[in-house]
């Protein structure tokens, strides 16, 4: 999410001017792919009459579930509302520590809050591997702590067997924040459940939306059910049943997908394992580029293991601003963007949670600088925009 404007572009020309007036850039850092299909999709939702929890809502969810080798799913809102949803469903609440990256988006520790338990940051591996560091896990955990969300940063899994082995050595609940992995084979295996992210400027989209995959049809259950204030029968079920009674069995919330944004997941759902292979080609191109045009930016995971590639970090050489080189990038038409501002930094956190040093990923996000990588771009784009920072670097006395 971040400070990108991507995913929310609107076609009208003045929600398109930035705060300072100006144009947008031409290359943004990330781009919706929406085209005739979802049109055609949401023009036949509106003509069925039926647009809130029916059966397209179901037939996204059991396509997503088959997608990752799950038995079922439940549709959201938000990925936000899938972690609040999982994080209560097991009975998280007051007095409970949750070890949470600090390196992610601020979604992932709110979920922590919203039931009442103190999210504990846990700094990363390094800055070739930002991924949460299990030695400083291990260092943070106390009597309290009861659960870990992974956030499968950039694209990259986690690694499975160690965070398997170390949430069972201490009880914990594993849950994945998997935001960045939709369409990447393991994930969602993890622990008790995953909570997916379909916001604009993800892999997929339904503009905003969410899904959460969970090991237990008990505890899917009792997403479902929270998912919709409680209540023991949807709308749906009670057209489709003789009698329109509901009962209400706990205190639940209004985080329900609409008919419209499943007609627009089925159709992504179709497209995502093209998308995800013109992201990893990009992505090679940006492996191949930058070692010749900029030598001192360091690229994390370089390494072989799969990725969902859903944004391109690379780390500025020390000394030279970020700032300064976003924008001369900016100014030469590539938009840049950071991930992220370390959420034990940012304001509420900082007052609430004072004197957490967590010091690899407040380097890490001191020179973070997050490229453009969507598949509507080609491999011409990826040789403008190193060429691009190339050029901003050294406008900014450093040397690429
Ligand atoms: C986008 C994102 C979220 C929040 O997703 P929403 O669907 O906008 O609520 C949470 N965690 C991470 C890591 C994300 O990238």
């Amino acid at each position: 999410m971040s400070a990108t404007s991507a995913g929310t572009r609107s076609p009208s020309p003045d929600a398109t001017r930035d705060a300072t007036g100006g144009k947008p850039p031409a290359l943004l850092v990330s781009e919706p792919q929406l085209g005739e299909d979802e049109k055609r999709a949401l023009c036949e939702t509106i003509d069925s009459g039926w647009i809130t929890m029916g059966g397209r809502v179901r037939a996204f969810e059991e396509e997503f579930a088959r997608r990752h080798g799950a038995a079922d799913a439940a549709a959201v809102g938000s990925c936000t509302a899938a972690l609040h949803l999982i994080l209560a469903a097991l009975d998280l609440g007051p007095g409970d520590e949750v070890l949470v990256p600090s390196l992610t988006f601020v979604a992932t520790a709110n979920s922590v809050l919203y039931v009442g338990a103190t999210p504990v940051f846990v700094d990363i591996v390094s800055l070739a591997r930002p991924l949460l560091s299990l030695a400083d896990a291990e260092a943070k955990l106390t009597p309290r702590t009861k659960a870990v969300i992974l956030v499968h940063f950039a694209g990259k899994l986690a690694d499975r067997e160690a965070w398997q082995t170390f949430a069972r050595r201490h009880g914990l609940y594993l849950v994945e924040d998997a935001a960045h992995v939709i369409g990447l084979e393991g994930v969602g295996t993890f622990g008790e459940a995953a909570a997916f992210s379909f916001y604009g400027n993800k892999n997929m989209t339904t503009a905003e939306g969410g899904m959460v995959l969970a090991r237990s049809p008990e505890l899917l259950e009792r997403v479902r059910r929270l998912r919709g204030h409680g209540m023991t029968t949807g709308t749906f079920e009670r057209l489709l049943a003789r009698h329109a009674d509901y009962d209400v069995t706990m205190l639940g919330y209004n985080y329900r997908m609409d008919e419209l944004r499943a007609a627009i997941g089925l159709v992504q759902l179709r497209h995502l394992d093209a998308w995800n292979e013109k992201r990893r080609v990009l992505r090679a191109a940006y492996e191949a580029e930058l070692p010749r045009e900029c030598p001192a930016v360091l690229i994390p995971f370089s390494d072989d293991e799969p990725s969902a590639n859903h944004i391109m970090p690379a780390l500025l050489p020390k000394g030279v601003s970020r700032r300064g080189v976003a924008a001369s990038m900016r100014e030469a038409g590539v938009q840049t963007t950071m991930h992220y501002p370390p959420v034990h930094q940012l304001s509420f956190y900082r007052d609430r949670f004072p004197d957490r040093a967590l010091p690899v990923t407040e380097e890490f996000c001191d020179c973070e600088i997050t490229l453009p990588l969507h598949p509507k771009m080609r491999q011409s784009d990826v040789v403008r925009v190193v060429e691009t920072l190339a050029d901003a670097i050294r406008a900014e006395g450093g040397k690429p």
